[in-house]
């Protein structure tokens, strides 16, 4: 029964984690009775591994999900992973480059088969890294987006979207990476502010001397020009009406037309009209009728439309256009321009806005469902604040392209009659053309944007569009965990799709956390070289550690900063309780008693009564703060329950009262009860070590499944009576201390009680203040020496009389310390140049100190004539 002398999760925590995957404990069954409490796990990338993240969302998670689950709600934590489509596609692509294929090469079943190899060998990477760290998860229900049964769910969602008519394709402007070949949607691509140029260049006006300036930060595309533009109450271009330009190097007449979409304000008031490759001159080339002209082809080169530059990479283009331009004097100037440079999210490719066809999710009346839902409370963020920028960013809501020219992921289910063009959307491939009966049928060869899946995942990872027990017994969920940076991706899609098909909203409660930053609070990118391994932390300090650290961090709505000395106190925390269990353990051996955690006896002394009425206090708030999310308050007041009442004060008392061979006394029981029923307090934020003590401790069944303490009677009168003890115990420490003298010095007192009515646990307070006490009920004539008073007493302490010399010498060589430094302040405030360099606060604190230092010598100084 002997507990290791060192706290070594490494030792333990493995083999819980496995342990509770292969018991079985957590498997949910709709049959069970309790309230549901249902949540799936945002989907991991299968391609990843987990990150700090991860490691937030997934403590926030389990923590709440441990605690449902032992206060007896009918609790499902399912897992699964996300097929990832652009990322795992990228990742495949580039191991067969290494071999020195192409996907091209393979074809694309041959291809889809390799990243299904691919899955099956490295993708449980991230599921058991969730296993390893204690997620709490029925491990039975683990889904994969694009599993049959979720691919069915898919399919049938895309039918009846487009069938409701809210899926549709059409001919518009995307952001294409043509690194990656596909269309992105525009959360797929980040912003990135760069120095660039702006390009003035002379377009000269027909059958005239006169040229229009346009500017440009790209150049290339003017290939692509259609018309130039003004607008129409801009009174220096009126004349121009009916007239054409030359376009440079193409030598094309292309029309000056009267828009709005030309400022006046902005440098010449003219603007090129490139219709194919920018969003807003598409526009407005569709309000004039102008033609299309696409330049720049899906693999970044220039078309054959490019004329003379046809077959060049864009930007050697620009470089060949812009020299031309200067040879023929038409370059007006270049000036430097800062602009925001769009790149693909996934490979950092400078993205290219082209037109092509694709297929879109019309958001619109989706967004009005959405909204309500969390307008009239159906739906509830966390913090609350959320509901604006949700808000903002679905009223502004632009349609989803969601087909991507991918190979790896939910292939669309519309086939296209190669006879008479006319496309069939069906849940099963169609024999023939509904419109010719052409047997000539191609499928799309596109695929889903991989969040089409994920915005399914509530309920399709429960059986979905089968009425299954599952769906009934779970869904709604109720709670989804995450950061905020997927709000718009994968939050506002999942209640878009959940209440247009389910007709219900996917989850109660969201959730969302802030982000974990870098000890300078800069954010962690792999780019950047600061990203902490959470995996390192959990060896390092041990996973416990590392969830009591990231709770502790996690106040709603604030971004958490990594801190090695927080981590480290977290550790402490946790080798505090090792250390408390192992002296209980011991002590109990001593006392003949089995490990065991029965319980509590009759509550007569003090410090039982005192304990409980805490512990029922502390778990009245647990509750509470874990019912409102939130986690740091729960971390703190774990830890302050038990750092400071239970070992510094009960297990110190008890020290007094549990004698050897003793048996199972009233004291024992009630000391292992509270302890018992602390650790199934801290088993949702430390699951490991409470498992392992749990265990220590003669118990056979999983903590997890064992009842959470909830609140209890609260025993004001023993509260009042404990803290008037501390107070006395605290006081004759403090004369102690003030006297130089050891804690655990054994002195003689007095104690004058001055109303006489109240009573004092004599042993208790001698015991913990080492001093022993005389009782007077008499008021003392005139208090001298060492005295401290409360409201209801006086305590003196006879201090020894042999140590007054040493007192002497002590107290005068500490004042001897005390002059130096106050010099040694003052020559720092007389020094101007500090005066001058150093920052307010540190002359102000330095100042505080002197005078510090100076009532301190003060103190000696009386001390001293008192001794003498
Ligand atoms: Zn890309
Ligand atoms: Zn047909």
């Amino acid at each position: 029964m002997d507990l290791e002398k060192a706290y070594q999760p490494q030792r333990f925590e493995p083999h819980w984690a496995e342990w509770w995957v292969a018991s079985g404990i957590f498997h949910a069954d709709p049959k069970a009775p309790g309230s549901r409490f249902s949540l799936a796990v945002p989907p991991p990338n299968v391609t990843g591994s987990l990150h700090i993240g991860h490691m937030l969302d997934h403590t926030v998670i389990d923590t709440a999900t441990r605690w449902h689950r032992m206060r007896g709600d009918n609790t499902l934590f399912l897992p699964g992973t996300d097929h990832a489509g652009i990322a795992t596609q990228m990742l495949v692509e580039r191991s067969l480059a290494a071999e020195g294929v192409t996907r091209q090469q393979l074809g694309r079943a041959e291809f889809v088969s390799r990243v299904w190899e691919w899955k099956e060998k490295y993708g449980n990477r991230i599921t058991s890294q969730m296993k390893r760290i204690g997620d709490s998860c029925d491990w039975s229900r683990e889904q994969f987006t694009l599993s049959p049964e979720l691919s069915r769910a898919v399919l049938e969602a895309f039918v009846r979207l487009y069938e409701r008519g809210f899926i549709y394709r059409g001919t518009y402007m995307v952001n294409w990476c043509p690194r990656c070949a596909t269309a992105l949607s525009d959360l797929e691509v980040k912003h990135e502010d760069t120095q660039g140029n702006l390009w003035h260049i002379r377009y000269p006006v027909n059958n005239s001397s006169r040229y229009l300036i346009v500017a440009t930060t790209r150049p290339e595309t003017m290939l692509g020009d259609t018309a130039v533009a003004v607008n129409p109450a801009d009174s220096r271009y009126r004349d121009l009406a009916g007239q054409t330009v030359t376009l440079p190097l193409m030598h094309r007449p292309i029309p000056v037309i009267f828009d709005e979409i030309a400022d006046p304000q902005f440098g010449t008031g003219v603007v090129k009209i490139t219709p194919a490759h920018d969003p807003n001159d598409l526009e407005a080339g569709k309000r004039h009728d102008l033609p299309q002209i696409k330049v720049i082809g899906e693999d970044a080169r220039m078309t054959a439309e490019a004329g003379p530059y046809a077959g060049l990479d864009r930007f050697e283009a620009r470089k060949r256009i812009v020299a031309d331009l200067e040879k023929l004097d038409l370059l007006e100037n270049v000036e430097p321009y800062k602009l925001a440079l769009s790149r693909c999210d996934r490979c950092g490719t400078i993205v290219e806005p082209l037109i092509s066809t694709q297929w879109f999710v019309k958001t619109q009346p989706l967004a009005q469902k959405a909204m309500a839902a969390v307008n009239d409370g159906r739906i509830q963020f966390i913090p609350d604040n959320w509901n604006k920028t949700f808000f903002n960013w679905m009223e502004n809501i632009r349609d989803w392209c969601i087909s991507r020219q991918l190979w790896w992921g939910h292939r669309i289910p519309a086939w296209h009659c190669t006879n008479c063009r006319k496309i069939t959307v069906a849940r099963e491939a169609p024999e023939s053309c509904p419109n010719c009966q052409s047997g000539a049928l191609e499928q799309d060869p596109d695929v889903l944007d991989t969040w089409f899946s994920s915005s399914l995942w509530p309920f399709s990872t429960l059986g979905w569009p089968a009425d299954t027990e599952d769906l009934r017994a779970y869904y709604p969920t109720s709670l989804m965990i995450t950061g905020f940076d997927i709000l718009f991706f994968w939050v506002a899609r999942m209640t878009m799709m959940g209440l247009e098909l389910t007709g219900d909203v996917p989850f109660r409660e969201v959730h969302m956390h802030g982000l974990v930053r870098d000890p300078e609070r800069k954010k962690m990118s792999k780019t950047k070289g600061n990203v902490v391994d959470p995996l390192d932390i959990n060896d390092k300090f041990g996973t416990d550690a590392c969830r009591l650290w990231l709770l502790m961090a996690a106040a709603p709505g604030t971004d958490i900063t990594y801190n090695e000395d927080r981590l480290n106190a977290a550790r402490q925390f946790a080798n505090k309780l090792w250390n408390a269990a192992r002296l209980v353990l011991m002590n109990m051996e001593s006392a003949g008693i089995e490990p065991c955690l029965p319980d509590p006896g009759e509550l007569a002394a003090l410090e039982d009564r005192w304990i409980f009425s805490r512990l029922n206090r502390t778990a009245e708030s647990v509750n509470r703060a874990l019912e409102q999310h939130r986690y740091h308050e729960v971390a703190e007041e774990l830890w302050q329950f038990f750092w400071h009442d239970f070992c510094d004060w009960y297990l110190e008392i008890k020290k007094l009262r549990l004698m050897p061979n003793s048996g199972l006394t009233n004291d024992w029981r009630n000391l292992l009860g509270v302890f018992g029923a602390y650790l199934r307090l801290q088993h949702p934020i430390l699951p490991f070590i409470t498992e392992e003590l749990w265990h220590r401790f003669g118990q056979n069944s999983s903590i997890a499944l064992a009842r959470y303490p909830r609140e209890g009677p609260v025993d004001e009168a023993a509260e009042r009576e404990m803290s008037l003890l501390q107070e006395l115990v605290t006081a004759a420490r403090k004369l102690k201390a003030d006297n130089g003298l050891d804690d655990k010095l054994e002195l003689a007192g007095v104690l004058y009680c001055r109303n006489g009515s109240r009573r004092v646990e004599l042993p208790v307070l001698e015991w913990l203040a080492k001093v022993k006490f005389e009782i007077r009920t008499d008021a003392p004539s005139i208090l001298t020496g060492a005295v401290r008073s409360t409201p209801e007493f006086d305590l003196l302490l006879e201090l020894p009389k042999v140590d007054s010399e040493i007192q002497q010498q002590r107290l005068a060589k500490e004042s001897d310390k005390l002059e130096a430094l106050v010099a040694n302040s003052d020559r720092q405030l007389a020094n101007e140049k500090f005066l001058n360099g150093a920052p307010a606060h540190v002359i102000e604190s330095l100042r505080m100190k002197r005078a510090e230092y100076i009532a301190q010598i003060e103190k000696n100084r009386a001390a001293l004539a008192q001794l003498r």
